[in-house]
């Protein structure tokens, strides 16, 4: 049985970060069903089971692997929010912060220089600024 399992699985995706994400915010929607009792919640948590299965047994393998690099970058991102929001909110008292007008790439220029010119790091514009 384990052997016949495995063959299966072979050149399948299988699980990763995300099915187990899926996977864990399935039974925690089933435990909430069990008090609210909605029917389309039951119909959620079966979609998003079937959805984890399907990505398990998946032979497209690059696509999963995106979705997956997606869903990390995302929950990083979720991570890191809180603390990097307040560590921005810090750097704004001493700098300022600029965009690069031509490739919108952020600038950090100490503040109270007066008129200065900046020097976009990326694409080297220079830029008119008071501070
Ligand atoms: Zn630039």
């Amino acid at each position: 049985m384990r052997d016949k399992f495995q063959r299966f699985m072979q050149g399948r995706y299988g699980a990763d970060e995300l099915c187990r994400f899926l996977t864990a915010l399935g039974l925690i929607l089933i435990v909430v069903n069990l008090f609210v009792r909605s029917g389309i919640l039951s119909y959620v948590v079966l979609a998003i089971l079937i959805y984890c299965y399907y990505r398990m047994f998946s032979r497209n393998y690059s696509r999963r692997y995106a979705e997956n690099q997606k869903f990390l970058s995302w929950r990083s991102r979720l991570r890191s929010g809180p603390s990097r929001w307040k560590a921005d909110l810090e750097q704004r008292k001493v700098y300022h912060i600029y965009r690069c007008p031509s490739c919108r790439q952020k600038i950090r220029v100490p503040r109270g220089k007066g008129n200065i010119i900046v020097t976009c790091p990326k694409c080297r514009t220079e830029f008119r600024k008071k501070s």
